[in-house]
């Protein structure tokens, strides 16, 4: 399955907003920050909040795409709440003096208001505002929606943004079996969506947080820049945060016995028991069966979108740029051509390659590297860095073979091909992976 997406299909280089940069700044120290700025991806506004450029914007775009297609799957229907929210209403809960790091401002009537840090009490207050019986149970709402919170530390580039899209999805269910069994099937379409993203997560099991006591779970991809270490068995899927867990490294499994093993890794998502924590303090109630009424019983299950992005690049690069996975490459193919020293070849070759880039943008994703004035030297640099899924190079010494080079981002060596045989090959992954 392939996210569609037809934004920014194909693009000229030359006129494409795409400033590279050698260097990044010095103030950046996280992996993805650097490469993701350097490659004109992102610029930074200030520190925790980030614009994402024409480019962020298309592989932010197809991680959401392919969320919205994982959370339609498990019933999810979407909405989207206000960021901006009544104090009154986060007293209901308690929260407006408890969470630490919601951002609080005022009006010119000095009415107080919290920027949406997480919506639990958004959503409980449109579903208590509608008369549920137990036949509109189960509901799964969600929304992919910027997240305000005021966090102390922000080093780590788009892993830990003040301001940063969230999807979010909360379910109502009758009964606690109900939402149990929901919470299993939000778990596998988690793994779904990392996975699609090329990211392998840990399932550490947790205790609810600020949420609840009740049990959670979070998603744990492993990378050296990760700020969590988890604790696992390699063995069984046993596997808790450090920060929680009464285990260490080198220690039995307490569930198989076999020696436990650590690794740093970020949290991608997390996924939460609320139980009635929300609907009994909020009034959110439905009519059971029997005629009674009860509070609805609630999960959450949170992913940051801008985190994702980021843990991908923390995943996949190399000294040179991003090697992103197949499904999240802001193009599927980058075309290169190079120029020569004899006028005419350069002529030939700028040929060749519009004449390419004519054909495969009718069906995949290429940037056309246009550019007369940049060095063989600064256009593979850009392409390093940019990442593109698989690179075509058209030169003086292809040509002179009647064949071009193409090749993988993640591959070190390049194929020499005809054109057609290029065009062909191409084609057929694209369709194949269009069916
Ligand atoms: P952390 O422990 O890393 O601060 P959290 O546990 O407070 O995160 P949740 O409330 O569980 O975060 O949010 C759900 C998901 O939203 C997280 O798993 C993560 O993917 C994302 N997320 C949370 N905080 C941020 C942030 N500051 N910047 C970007 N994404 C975030
Ligand atoms: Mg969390």
């Amino acid at each position: 399955m392939r996210a569609r997406l037809i934004l920014y299909a194909y693009m000229v280089q030359s006129r494409a907003f795409i400033k590279t940069k050698k260097e990044a700044p010095k103030d950046e120290v996280s992996v993805n920050a650097q490469l993701l700025l350097r490659g004109g991806y992102i610029d930074k506004l200030t520190s925790g909040a980030y614009s994402f450029l024409p480019l962020g914007f298309i592989v932010l775009k197809k991680i959401e795409a392919i969320i919205r297609e994982e959370m339609n799957a498990i019933g999810g229907q979407e909405l989207l709440m206000p960021a901006l929210h009544p104090k009154e209403l986060w007293e209901e809960t308690g929260r407006w003096e408890s969470m630490d790091d919601l951002y609080k401002v005022k009006d010119r009537q000095g009415r107080e208001f919290a920027l949406g840090a997480t919506h639990e009490e958004v959503i409980t207050d449109i579903v208590r505002k509608r008369t549920i019986s137990y036949k509109d149970l189960p509901l799964h709402l969600y929304q992919m929606q910027t997240k305000f919170r005021d966090e102390l530390r922000s080093k780590s580039g788009l892993l830990r943004g003040r301001e940063f899209t969230m999807k979010d999805l909360y379910s109502f269910h009758a009964s606690e079996e109900d939402r149990k069994k929901y919470y299993e099937v939000a778990k596998k379409a988690y793994v779904r969506v990392f996975a699609r993203c090329g990211l392998s997560t840990i399932i550490t099991e947790a205790s609810g947080g600020s949420f609840s006591k009740d049990v959670s779970h979070e998603f744990q991809a492993p990378t050296e820049s990760g700020e969590d270490l988890v604790i696992f068995c390699g063995k069984c899927d046993w596997a808790r945060n450090v920060e929680i867990a009464d285990k260490k490294a080198g220690e039995p499994c307490p569930s198989c016995g076999n020696i436990l093993s650590e690794v740093k890794s970020i949290e991608v998502g997390n996924i939460f028991t609320l139980g009635t924590r929300f609907s009994s303090l909020m009034n959110a109630l439905f009519t059971d069966k029997d005629g009674s009424v009860k509070p609805i019983i609630m999960g959450c299950y949170g992913m940051g979108l801008g985190r994702i992005l980021g843990t991908v690049v923390e995943v996949n690069h190399d000294d040179r740029g991003i090697v992103w996975p197949r499904e999240l490459a802001p193009f599927d193919v980058h075309i290169v051509p190079l120029v020569s020293k004899d006028v005419k070849m350069t002529k030939r070759v700028f040929a060749e390659a519009a004449k390419m880039y004519r054909v495969l943008r009718g069906t995949m994703t290429v940037l056309y590297d246009d550019r007369e004035t940049a060095s063989a030297g600064e256009k593979f640099a850009d392409a390093d860095l940019i990442g593109a899924f698989q690179r075509i190079v058209i030169s003086e010494k292809t040509l002179k073979e009647r064949k071009v080079e193409l090749k993988k981002r993640s591959e070190q060596k390049a194929k020499m091909v005809t054109a057609k045989q290029a065009i062909t090959a191409l084609a057929a992954q694209y369709r194949k992976r269009k069916s």
